[in-house]
């Protein structure tokens, strides 16, 4: 039984996110043989490497053997192997790989959140059996993965499919220069399209500090701000989606995150997408998530094949 249980193909899977560490283990079809979840060590390189290497050695033992590790996280890795764009600050610039691998005595492969779930929605998720998935996560910020032929698309910058941090596209007269984002520029799409985005831009027409939850919950009662907010959103979504697929062409769009669950972008986004479509063919499929969080160790799991 140890035997035949040594041979079986593991994949182990780590999702480090800002408050919490999430990990599974994928069996050989691909069931989930162990799960576990902790609280992410703050403001604490070394105990954020103890806390991964301790995840992983609790689950390789739940699950009867080592296997890969995979891990998905926030940011991703500069072609120098330095973690850069984290908002859990206290990765950027570590060797975050070297450091785990060190510690875990064996390979470890490291991704960005948004390229997990992209990778976990392609491969059994709400883009399977499509050949190219765009992946979008939209939350606290609004992260990117592109996924051809079942692989991630990831350049030699390591930010393949980060599309949040380009302009609004075809911004009108009064979304121009748009608010500051903290990567230094303007108007980016994540200032818009995110939760935060959302929120900033209902208390500016309004005055009114809601959350995201509040301002989709008043638009369902009717409330005009709330819906007028919700308008502008979808519409800036649009033209940010817009852009990417004139460039990537997907066969199908992947909404992830705290807003993949307003209901209303799956009907609205095509029409309002349609007018900056470039191909004769203007419909595009927008899926929600399949897995939803869980496609954050899902995919991390995957990056072992
Ligand atoms: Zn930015």
């Amino acid at each position: 039984m140890r035997a035949s249980q040594a041979q079986t193909r593991l994949r182990i899977g780590i999702d480090l996110g800002g408050s919490k560490i999430a990990g599974i283990v994928l069996g050989e079809d691909d069931a989930i043989l162990a799960s576990e979840r902790r609280a992410a060590p703050q403001h604490d390189y070394a105990a954020t490497i103890a806390a991964i290497a301790g995840m992983v050695q609790a689950l390789a033992q739940s699950a009867g053997g080592p296997g890969s590790v995979g891990i998905g996280m926030p940011g991703s890795i500069a072609p120098g192997g330095g973690v850069q764009n984290a908002n859990s600050t206290w990765l950027n610039g570590k060797p975050f790989a070297s450091d785990l691998e060190a510690c875990l005595k064996v390979p470890v492969r490291l991704a960005n959140d948004a390229n997990c779930f992209a990778l976990s929605e392609a491969a059994d998720g709400a883009g399977a059996g499509a050949r190219s998935l765009f992946g979008v996560i939209l939350g606290t910020g609004c992260g990117g993965g592109l996924v051809f032929n079942g692989s991630l698309l990831d350049g030699p910058r390591g930010t393949g499919g980060e599309w949040g941090h380009n302009p609004l596209p075809w911004a009108t007269a009064d979304e121009h220069p748009g608010p500051l984002c903290w990567c230094g520029r303007h108007g980016c799409i994540e200032r818009w399209v995110s939760g935060p985005g959302l929120e900033a831009d209902h208390q500016q027409q309004t005055g009114v500090a809601l959350s995201a939850a509040a301002i989709a919950a008043g638009a369902a009662l009717g409330a005009a701000d709330a819906r007028a907010a919700l308008e502008r959103h979808a519409s800036r979504l649009a033209r940010g989606l817009a852009h990417v697929v004139n460039i990537f062409d997907p066969e199908v769009v992947v909404l992830g995150g705290g807003l993949s669950q307003l209901g209303h972008l799956y009907a609205s986004l095509p029409p309002l997408m349609a007018p900056y479509i470039l191909a004769h063919d203007t419909s595009v499929v927008i899926k929600p998530p399949r897995w939803g969080d869980a496609s954050g160790v899902r995919g991390a799991a995957r990056l072992w094949p």
